[in-house]
């Protein structure tokens, strides 16, 4: 309905279109006619949203049926690196050869993959990559691509160490309303640069224009920047400083993790229990702020015994899927760049977009992880699946408060 008033009057609904404008139309016309284009295109993006959340949400009622989906899909796009953080995830637990940018990637495949999810409803995707995001040399036409299949109702984040906002084109990412999930680690240069340890010959520089693209991005209010913050024994006495940086640069949102995986950067029990005396402060300051960040779990996962967090399933049954459920086989999906199709980030593979069809999988072996997945409480993990370091907590919480039973 909304199409066909659009329509009528004259009207585009794709976002970066303009309306049909008549010889002789005057400015408030050409003024009023875009300002109605873009509410309408809006509205229309609004109901498509709507509606595939709605049938999202009637899926995991069923605990066993999907009306659409997944709501998210996460893909791993090919990429090399111009940094060398102390703790780079690629170095510890992947292929080197991946953090190069040198992993195969069939880009066609990629197109193909994005149009389906598009068709099963997915309304948002991450693209991260085990080297920087950004580096990767098709990055552009895959935006526009996912733009374009779900007719701008998509939202695109990208997990990236943000150095290369300008090079790719900050105009680019503010027409195509791109979201960022930024890796900074340090609010200042010598704790930034102590971490990233960058290829730039002159990092500081590189570090103000970081500084600047992130504020043009945020002061557009048409790119939301989270500012995600690895915490380490590099960076825990200067936690203040990222908050000093997101006031700066207009940032909101903040994130906090513990290193993890890498025991000589990992924090001590000092460190931790500095910590601990040091966050309550910091989380009212951003409070007082309006920046919105995870500290309260955060010190949570600090109070545990070795600081690894806490086990989010247990033989003991205290952990937070003894008594929820997971709801993850209706809200995302991960695709790797090898084109592994896997459910979530401890899970196992369930098909390849290499030789198969994405919606034959989200339809076929999904439904089986489905069912053992939503019934961990009483049945346990499922196989092969390390759901006592599950990383979708945060999400299944909010999935539990919306399906109540
Ligand atoms: S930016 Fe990411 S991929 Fe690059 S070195 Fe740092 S952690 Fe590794
Ligand atoms: S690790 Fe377990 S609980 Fe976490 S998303 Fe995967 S299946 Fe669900």
């Amino acid at each position: 309905m909304i199409r066909a008033m659009a329509l009528r009057a004259n009207l585009p609904l794709a976002p970066g279109t303009t309306p049909r404008l008549r010889p002789g139309d005057s400015d408030d016309v050409v003024r009023h006619r875009e300002s109605s284009a873009s509410v309408l295109a809006d509205m229309a993006r609004g109901l498509r949203t709507a509606s595939v959340n709605a049938r999202v949400v009637a899926g995991m009622y069923t605990r066993r049926l999907q009306f659409a989906g997944p709501r998210i899909l996460q893909i791993r796009v090919p990429a090399t690196c111009d940094h060398h953080c102390v703790f780079c995830i690629s170095l510890s637990s992947e292929s080197a050869e991946r953090r190069s940018g040198t992993a195969t990637f069939d880009y066609d495949r990629c197109l193909r993959l994005m149009d389906r999810a598009s068709e099963l409803g997915t309304l948002k995707f991450n693209l991260c990559s085990l080297g920087e995001t950004l580096l990767f040399p098709k990055l552009k036409p895959l935006i526009l691509h996912i733009r374009d299949a779900s007719r701008g109702a998509a939202v695109i984040k990208l997990v990236t160490h943000g150095t290369a906002i300008a090079d790719v084109g900050i105009d680019f990412f503010l027409e195509n309303r791109t979201h960022f999930w930024l890796s900074l680690h340090g609010g200042d240069f010598e704790t930034w640069h102590r971490i990233h340890r960058s290829d730039a010959s002159d990092p500081r520089a590189q570090f103000d224009r970081l500084r600047r693209s992130i504020r043009a991005l945020t002061s557009s209010r048409r790119c939301p920047v989270t500012l995600h913050n690895v915490v380490s024994v590099h960076n825990y006495d200067k936690l203040a400083g990222i908050l000093d940086f997101a006031l700066e640069t207009g940032v909101r949102d903040l994130s906090f993790t513990a290193v993890r995986g890498f025991s000589k950067h990992m924090l001590g029990e000092p460190e931790r229990a500095r910590l601990r005396a040091e966050l309550p402060a910091l989380r009212r300051a951003m409070r007082k702020h309006g920046v919105r960040t995870n500290l309260g779990s955060f010190v949570l996962d600090l109070a545990s015994e070795d600081g690894a967090g806490p086990r989010h399933w247990a033989k003991n049954g205290s952990g937070f899927y003894n008594t929820k459920r997971c709801y993850i086989g209706w809200l995302m999906t991960f695709v790797d760049v090898d084109g592994r199709i896997v459910p979530c980030c401890r899970g196992k593979e369930l098909g390849n977009i290499d030789r198969d069809d994405f919606a034959d999988v989200w339809h076929g072996p999904y439904a089986e992880f489905r069912r053992r997945s939503v019934s961990i409480a009483s049945s346990g993990p499922p196989p092969g699946y390390d759901c006592e370091h599950c990383s979708h907590v945060g999400l299944n919480e909010k999935a539990n408060r919306l399906v109540r039973f």
